[in-house]
């Protein structure tokens, strides 16, 4: 909170709660307030409107146009309280408002008697809002207004401005949160303070940031605007960087990771593979050796699009590891998909394909108890001899997790596969080597540093574990360079051969039996198919719930044919069921798997050709991806099926994309178009979450600021200079864990 922030000097004043700024506001919008995280002058100061109203542009009565959101200037006529609806029971403010053009305009506000009382007749005032047609007249509803004469508030009455746009909060009105910030401003703005050495502004040519917040609030004009936003992101981009820049350099002052160079064992089963790797995993590989010989610990993002096959690269780097005698470690962010990187491994390292495993029976661990045999995981290795492989979850069973546990610390365990439960406290390690995390973007950069740790406190060796991050989200060059800029890139941007394009059709509501046909069709002719269930806001629960309605439709009006060849998957089942519905399908005893979203990541059943996606318009881009990802992976033509009742018109994008193109990177960059700032794909785990102003396409933007984070760095590692006290603050401010990093 407030009162526990270290304060620079000088700027006290901006940390004052809310309720001690002399603003009038009673509790209930202190408390509104506090709910969008404004808790003190200096919060609301940061709290940038989204948009603005530009009041400066007047449209005459006579010219405006439904469906365009306009401003008009005018004259109250009339405003009276008048009620609506089913018994009257909507009490609605109705305005008349004449302009010089001598036309009226009906004004509603629904819901808002109050405010007729608000408009004097003869007041003068402006309203900004979609011009809609009511009885062959144009009409606003629900417009944005402010009251130019008399003039209220003074300060926001400004007429021919450009007016904020905030983020708001249930019950906290518009007004209220642009009254206050208004008058703050007045009163405080003067007193924010300017980190940025006055070299690095005039460099990049910034505003000073006293003059970027006035303006990013209340413009003078639209340049102005975009200098105050240039302004502002340059700060986030700058913060992130610093941070980044410190932790690599911190990382690399570490000289203490394990020497691995012994590859003959994971060449010699590279060769006994069915298949050979393709250009791109073979050069990633290499990549990935450079950096294991060294003992500067290797810390790489590794990017391949689903189904390029990351895995079998993964593996071979943990043979070379346990071939020069340490530890690995492979981390999935979910059961289902770190049991079946256990049963891959299990199998590959068996001689299977690692993809039949699931039907031999029971290769799956935890909680589904397959043959023993099996779950103890010992493999015989050409080249290195019998290892074993351990799978530790939330859901291993006590004497399991024991004896895991247990093999982990004292080197028993080779290669340990498992969720979050191999970080836990009672994990310690014997020799870990080697840290490979899947799926990187569930997972945040505390659970990476955890990991390193694990290696640190081992017990028979202890060093800095070479980390290897994968990630089946492409991320666009700019965003890996900022996000993840403390990792060395390596992609794999080739897919193995003989996959055949995965045709998407984004059907019309009218249209989507031709889904279910299409779905009857590949099962009738031995394919399998994925339907996914629509996101509902809500709980698990309530998101389980209706996936089991969907799997009780297809059972008995779809598909009643195939009852019994219909499997569920959702998040309220136990680890047992879950694994059971997974395992069915893997070994083709299901023809059809009902799921919600928990079925996103990595699963791998090449017999599957068709995926319908119900609510496609609920998802993101990258999870529409990530399910179509799941088909294509066989012999046969897949399809994938976007079914959407009422999407928006960014939802509408979002599936002409899909429908356009497979190609992730493309995807990933369409993706960041489509979005906003601050909600940009994958930062929200890594802690970058409250980007509000940056824009992580702005590759110029993200280059400069790199270029002065790793100047800064160089000369001051750790912003002790004192020129570089406000900058250190404001990027500890700004980057909440970095504290215990930097100190
Ligand atoms: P991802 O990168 O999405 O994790 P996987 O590692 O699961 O992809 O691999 C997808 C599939 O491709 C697996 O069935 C794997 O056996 C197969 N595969 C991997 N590399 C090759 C290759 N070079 N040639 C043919 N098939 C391959
Ligand atoms: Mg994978």
């Amino acid at each position: 909170t407030a009162a526990a922030r270290k304060l620079p000097p000088g700027a006290a004043a901006l940390d004052l709660p809310l309720a001690q700024a002399g603003t009038r506001l009673g509790a209930a919008n202190i408390g509104r307030l506090e709910k969008l995280g404004l808790l003190t002058i200096g919060d609301a100061l940061r709290h940038i409107p989204y948009r603005h109203h530009d009041f400066s542009q007047i449209v005459p009565i006579t010219e405006l146009r439904p469906g365009e959101e306009q401003t008009i200037r005018g004259t109250v006529d009339r405003a009276r309280e008048i009620r609506m609806g089913r018994g009257g029971r909507m009490r609605s403010a109705e305005v008349s408002v004449s302009d010089q053009s001598g036309a009226t305009l009906r004004v509603i506000w629904f819901n808002q008697p109050f405010i007729a009382r608000q408009l004097p007749i003869g007041a003068e005032i402006a309203l900004s809002g979609t011009v809609t047609v009511y009885r062959g007249r144009p009409t606003l509803q629900n417009p944005e207004f402010e009251l130019l004469q008399p003039a209220v508030n003074g300060a926001q009455a400004h007429t021919g401005r450009m007016i904020p746009v905030y983020r708001l909060t249930k019950g906290l009105p518009q007004r209220t949160l642009r009254g206050l910030i208004s008058g703050l401003l007045d009163r405080f703005a003067d007193r924010i303070e300017d980190p940025l050495p006055a070299d690095i502004r005039e460099r990049h040519d910034l505003l000073g940031l006293v003059e970027a917040t006035r303006q990013v609030h209340y413009p003078d004009d639209q340049a102005r605007l975009a200098g105050a936003r240039r302004r502002l992101a340059f700060d986030e981009l700058l913060a992130i960087q610093i941070r980044v820049a410190g932790r690599k350099r911190e990382w690399q002052e570490q000289g203490d990771a394990a020497r691995i160079e012994q590859h003959d064992a994971a060449d010699a089963f590279l060769v006994s593979l069915p298949y050979t790797l393709t250009g791109a995993q073979r050069r990633v590989l290499s990549e990935l050796r450079a950096d294991l010989r060294r003992t500067l610990p290797m810390s790489r993002l590794l990017e391949g699009d689903v189904g390029s096959g990351k895995t079998v690269v993964a593996l071979a780097a943990m043979l070379s590891a346990v071939a020069s005698g340490y530890q690995s470690v492979l981390m999935a962010p979910t059961e289902v998909l770190a049991e079946q990187h256990y049963r891959t491994l299990t199998a590959l390292l068996s001689g299977g394909d690692g993809v039949s495993s699931g039907a031999s029976g029971g290769a799956s661990g935890g909680a589904s108890g397959g043959t023993e045999q099996l779950l103890d995981g010992l493999v015989t290795v050409p080249g290195i001899g019998q290892i074993r492989i351990v799978l530790l979850t939330g859901s291993t069973k006590a004497k399991q997790r024991r004896d895991a546990v247990e093999a982990i610390r004292h080197g028993g365990a080779h290669i340990i596969v498992g969720t979050h439960a191999l970080i836990q406290e009672e994990v310690g390690y014997h020799r870990l080597g080697l840290a490979i995390v899947d799926e990187q973007h569930r997972f945040g950069v505390k659970q990476r540093g955890a990991l390193r740790e694990k290696g640190r406190a081992g017990g028979d060796w202890s060093g800095t574990p070479h980390l290897l991050v994968m990630t089946a989200t492409p991320i666009p060059r700019s965003l890996a360079l900022t996000v993840h800029g403390d990792l060395d890139l390596s992609v794999i941007d080739e897919m193995p051969p003989g996959r055949i394009p995965i045709e998407t059709r984004w059907l019309q509501p009218a249209r989507r039996a031709e889904a279910f046909e299409a779905l009857r069709a590949e099962v009738e002719a031995g394919r399998q198919a994925f339907v996914i269930c629509p996101l509902v806001e809500g709980s698990e629960t309530i998101v389980s719930r209706a996936a089991t309605e969907e799997y009780e439709r297809l059972r008995t009006e779809q598909f009643p044919e195939l009852a019994d060849r219909i499997a569920l998957l959702h998040g309220r089942m136990s680890g047992r069921d879950k694994d059971a519905a997974m395992r069915r399908f893997a070994a083709n005893d299901s023809s059809i798997l009902v799921s919600t979203a928990v079925v996103e990541v990595g699963i791998d059943i090449p017999n599957a050709t068709v995926m319908v996606i119900e609510g496609a318009d609920r998802f993101g881009l990258a999870q529409l991806h990530q399910f179509r990802g799941r088909v294509g992976r066989g012999e046969h033509a897949s399809t994938c099926f976007l079914l959407a009742d009422d999407p928006t018109p960014e939802a509408q994008q979002r599936l002409g994309v899909m429908e356009r193109t497979s190609d992730g990177f493309e995807l990933a960059e369409a993706d960041l178009k489509l979005r906003g700032p601050g909600e940009i794909y994958g930062t929200e785990q890594s802690g970058y979450g409250d980007m509000r102003v940056a824009s992580l396409l702005d590759g110029r933007l993200i280059d400069a600021t790199r270029r002065e984070a790793e100047r800064l760095i160089a000369a001051d590692p750790e912003l002790k200079a004192a020129e570089h006290q406000k900058l250190r603050y404001a990027v500890l401010e700004r980057t909440e864990d970095v504290r215990t990093e930097m100190h």
